[in-house]
């Protein structure tokens, strides 16, 4: 808030890109001197739709009639703070959304939620993916490819550890049926499953999920998920076409996050694509919040010793117990399994990387 952080606004203007930032008139050419206001007290705020190379679509004035998307590059002092998908950003310089203008992030205001990945699992690099989603779709197919449970579980503990909520849909349900795979997830709780055949996607029921919420939608390549975002939101290929338009320079890549907006008459909610996100790491979360995702195992753990690990060899481990005395059913003890897998995962980690 100091006047000394208004005074360096023509330097932070030479961040990123300059080439084309320099053809235009200095910013503080149309601003009044007065050192002593408040930095930034006239930012607006914004939806963070997209980034590609450092220039960001900023959705300004949503669901006003003033609405519209501008470009905006980022000031210097947030140069290592991550600015992603779904952030609500304080903007500041030029906010017309004119073509060849430039707004500038200043500040990034507190997140609801964070989707995090690293690399792998021994990876402590985080990635930071969508911020402010409060929904994951999870789309995986019945056939072609398999559906792989673990697959599945990954996304779940990633969403849960963010505090996410989870939804699963299941394409492809003409090709096999799914109901095996599905008994896997019976025990978590909440999770809405939406099925779908490759002709005929259930558009309304899904879309009906997806309004008033912000829902990031992950699934491998060749699950339909590309098929399934362009039925719901069938403008989104001009919707991720606008940094291009703005910047004039090369691809919006398949691998860029973007925000897109659903609409239907009973209102709106943002479907975060994620086309380049096929897998996540976990070398981030805290095993103890992967327990938590599997819920139903979760309160028969309240019995274990103090630091039981639940591992196969964990010694009078509550989880493994139950499942020896078949309280947990042939579910149940699938759900262990998986969860044993998972928390395998930081057991390995942690014997290959002594000294941490
Ligand atoms: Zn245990």
């Amino acid at each position: 808030m100091s006047w000394l952080a208004g005074d360096d606004l023509d330097d932070e203007f030479d961040d990123y890109d300059e080439s084309s930032i320099r053809a235009r008139p200095n910013p503080k050419a149309n601003r009044p001197r007065t050192k002593r206001r408040p930095a930034h007290d006239d930012a607006r705020i914004g939806r963070v739709l997209g980034v590609d190379r450092g220039r960001y679509s900023v959705l300004i004035d949503e669901d006003a009639p003033e609405e519209r998307t501008i470009t905006a590059t980022r000031a210097r002092e947030l140069r290592r703070t991550p600015i992603v998908t779904g952030d609500r950003a304080r903007i500041v310089g030029d906010t017309t959304g004119d073509e060849g203008t430039l707004g500038r992030i200043v500040g990034i205001l507190e997140r609801t939620s964070l989707l995090r990945r690293s690399a792998d699992d021994t990876d402590q690099v985080e990635r930071v993916i969508v911020a402010n989603a409060d929904q994951m779709l999870v789309v995986v197919a019945a056939a072609d490819p398999e559906p792989r449970e673990r697959l599945v579980d990954r996304y779940l503990v990633a969403a849960l550890d963010a505090g996410i909520r989870p939804l699963l849909v299941v394409t492809k349900t003409d090709l096999a049926d799914p109901a095996d795979f599905l008994t896997h997830f019976d025990g978590l709780d909440d999770l809405r499953i939406f099925t779908s055949g490759r002709e005929g996607m259930p558009v309304d029921e899904i879309g009906a999920a997806l309004v008033g919420h912000s829902t990031v939608f992950v699934g491998h390549s060749g699950v339909g998920k590309s098929t399934l975002v362009n039925a719901l939101v069938p403008s989104a290929g001009r919707a991720t076409g606008h940094v291009n338009q703005v910047t004039g320079r090369g691809r919006h890549t398949s691998s860029s996050t973007v925000s897109l907006r659903y609409r239907t008459h009973d209102g709106s909610g943002w479907v975060i694509d994620t086309p380049g996100v096929r897998s996540f790491g976990l070398g981030h979360v805290d095993p103890a919040n992967i327990l938590a995702a599997f819920t139903e195992l979760a309160a028969i753990a309240e019995h274990c010793p103090r630091g039981c690990t639940h591992l196969a060899d964990a010694p009078d481990c509550a989880l493994i117990e139950a499942a020896a005395d078949g309280e947990l059913g042939e579910t149940g003890r699938a759900r262990l399994d998986s969860l044993q897998r998972l928390l395998q995962t930081f057991a390995d980690k942690a014997e290959q990387a002594p000294g941490r």
